[in-house]
């Protein structure tokens, strides 16, 4: 097989042994890669109903198809496990040397099952697997740990994903890092310390061998070339920091921990800010030509010396959503994050619910008591240091921050059972995954995307922002087209998360971003690599598996229809200002929204799949156990 080994690497760490299983052709037609792959091998994997940290829930690596290629953006693969905060498929990627190992090292997935009793590195070194004990990285930063594990294999040439203190500590949204980039969001890491892993590291030494060498490197040289033109320039020079000053004009900057959607203090916390005061230069992922990631500084003051990369994710997350107009707290937030491996944005958010549960009056000043403030301190929205002292509690989970690093959801039942309160009324997630930086009453569509969404609350699988933001759709009303919005804008993503290829290259191939303008190109890399013979709807498929997998995963999880919901806030309280004003998410439009894209899906009324629809996407077992 041509782009691939045809080879899934199987780790028991009970016995501490390992396996290889080959995987048909077709198998890979169907799940590709990426997110759908590392899907796909939950589904077969895992003991169905375990728990987040059971044994049973496997880590499930998949590389990408274009991983170790010239294909520009494409060395990325995904990673799934049960989310520790959802409950439901935890999904994730990572742009990463990592993925390129794996590929020279010819596996193109690894499953690892059960658990260690000691803290143990992993190293796949080309067929070899070895359990390495971990004492020497225990403790050690993200970034500290892949140092130290070149520094023991003096060779460059081993690639590490690993997890920092907050992972160690089971911070629940932990993410796992790899090369400063990170597989962040619904706490991989987490599940990695249940299994004491503290790293895995792959030593590759075999070449990638594709069907069409010559078509592929011409073509990857020719996207490559306009990938550094203007239709990335965005991305480039400001990063997609710069989305802060967009947000906020036009009303869904979260603000207050989403009380609001513009923030007076939004020109000190945006991108242009960031670039004239912090930037020092740019990154990128592996095998990318654009470079997206501001490495950024804190020069003077209190937080001197704090350096990490900023995107506009993590930036509004700790900055607006919390008050903070202080973009030196901010940067020193996302270092501290980075550092310590947690998820920023799920981070900021529990930090912007803390700070509203104070001003509520639920949280006590004493409740904040900790070893650099004795008497506790007062998280005001806007009091830098209380975020600044806040994140390193969650790292360290000391004092309240134990509690707030069990994510908004379990800390808001935790404290309204404990002192009859009704915080969840702004505990801001969605199936247990905090809300991403755009506020979604005044966009509708985007609103329904998010509630449908297999993840939780994140607009990296959902992209129907894109449409009301675009003006395509009225954001501020519902009409009878949203369901078929949102169920294209989930798929279009899909694609992308499944090769993986970074959405940031979407403009290179023809100008144009839609699937006219991309479906093509990609259906040429694919068969360049692979030898196959995909088109336009070939591509478009591999959305809808992708997409068909995750939810399979979750109904066979015991998903409910009323899992698909929003925050109350955005259901009840209304902005007071900005475009977004006086709107909400009416119980009635949601429900109106979600019939709609069910039946764009092609699901039951109850949102379940039919047989003969997974029987037609290739997925007959599939149908066998879930299929109505
Ligand atoms: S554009 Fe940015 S996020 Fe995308 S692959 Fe390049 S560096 Fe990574």
């Amino acid at each position: 097989m041509y782009g691939y080994s045809g080879k899934i690497l199987h780790i028991d760490l009970n016995e501490q042994k390992h396996w290889a299983e080959e995987k048909p052709e077709e198998w890979y037609k169907i799940y590709i890669g990426g997110v759908s792959m590392a899907s796909r091998l939950c589904w077969e994997n895992i003991e169905v109903g375990c728990g987040p940290y059971d044994p049973g829930n496997p880590i499930c690596f998949a590389n990408g198809i274009f991983a170790g290629t010239p294909v520009p953006v494409g060395g990325k693969y995904g990673l799934a496990s049960k989310s520790p905060l959802t409950g439901v498929l935890g999904d994730s990627l990572s742009g990463s040397w990592f993925s390129i190992a794996l590929k020279r090292a010819r596996w193109d997935g690894v499953v690892i099952h059960g658990a260690s009793d000691k803290w143990i590195h992993i190293l796949i070194d080309d067929d070899r697997v070895e359990f390495l004990p971990a004492d020497e990285l225990l403790g050690l930063g993200t970034h500290e740990t892949e140092e130290k594990i070149r520094e023991i294999f003096g060779d460059d040439q081993v690639r590490s994903a690993t997890i920092g203190p907050a992972g160690e500590n089971m911070v629940r949204y932990a993410n796992v890092t790899n090369d400063g980039r990170q597989a962040g969001r619904t706490g991989h890491g987490a599940v990695w310390a249940s299994k004491k892993i503290k790293a895995v590291s792959v030593r590759g030494t075999y070449g990638v061998t594709v069907a069409d060498p010559d078509t592929l490197l011409k073509m990857s040289f020719d996207i490559t070339e306009v990938a550094q033109g203007p239709h990335t320039a965005k991305y480039r020079i400001y990063g997609t920091s710069t989305n802060v000053l967009n947000a906020n004009k036009h009303g869904f900057l979260p603000t207050n921990n989403f009380q609001e959607g513009t923030f007076d203090f939004a020109e000190l916390v945006s991108g242009e800010y960031l670039d004239e005061h912090h930037k020092v230069k740019v990154i990128a992922c592996a095998q990318c030509p654009i470079a997206c990631e501001q490495m950024s500084m804190v020069k003077k003051g209190p937080y001197a010396g704090s350096m990490t990369g900023i995107e506009y994710e993590c930036l509004q997350a700790v900055s607006s959503n919390c008050g903070i107009g202080d973009m030196t707290a901010a940067i020193r937030m996302v270092d501290i994050s980075d550092r310590s491996g947690m998820d920023t944005m799920s981070m900021g958010v529990s930090i912007s619910f803390a700070m509203e549960s104070f001003e509520k009056g639920v949280l006590k000043k004493e409740d904040f008591k900790c070893k650099k403030y004795p008497e506790g301190f007062e998280p005001y929205f806007g009091n830098a240091e209380a975020g600044v002292t806040l994140a390193e509690m969650i790292r360290d989970k000391e004092g309240i921050g134990a509690l707030l690093a069990e994510g908004t959801r379990i800390a808001s039942q935790t404290l309204d059972q404990e002192r009859n309160a009704e915080t969840y009324k702004w505990a801001m997630n969605i199936k247990g995954l905090e809300c991403p930086g755009y506020d979604a009453r005044s966009l509708k569509t985007f609103a329904m995307g998010l509630a449908v969404g297999t993840r939780g609350g994140c607009h990296n699988r959902s992209a129907a922002y894109d449409p009301d933001i675009k003006g395509e759709t009225n954001r501020f009303t519902v009409d009878e087209t949203r369901g078929e919005v949102a169920a294209r804008s989930e798929e279009y993503a899909a694609v992308y998360d499944t090769l993986p290829m970074c959405k940031f290259i979407r403009r290179c191939f023809t100008g144009k971003a839609d699937r006219a303008g991309a479906w093509p190109t990609i259906a040429e890399l694919i068969n360049a690599t692979t030898g196959w013979n995909f088109d336009y709807d070939d591509v478009d498929l591999i959305g809808v598996r992708a997409h068909t997998i995750k939810k399979a995963f979750n109904i066979r999880e015991g998903w409910k229809q009323e899992d698909d919901d929003i925050p109350y806030r955005w259901k009840h309280d209304p902005m007071t200002r900005g475009p977004g004003a006086g709107h909400v998410v009416t119980d009635e439009e949601l429900e109106y929204m979600k019939q709609l894209y069910y039946k764009a899906k092609g699901w039951t009324e109850e949102g379940l799949i039919p047989k003969d629809l997974l029987i037609e996407l290739g997925m007959d077992d599939v149908a066998e156990q879930i299929g109505v």
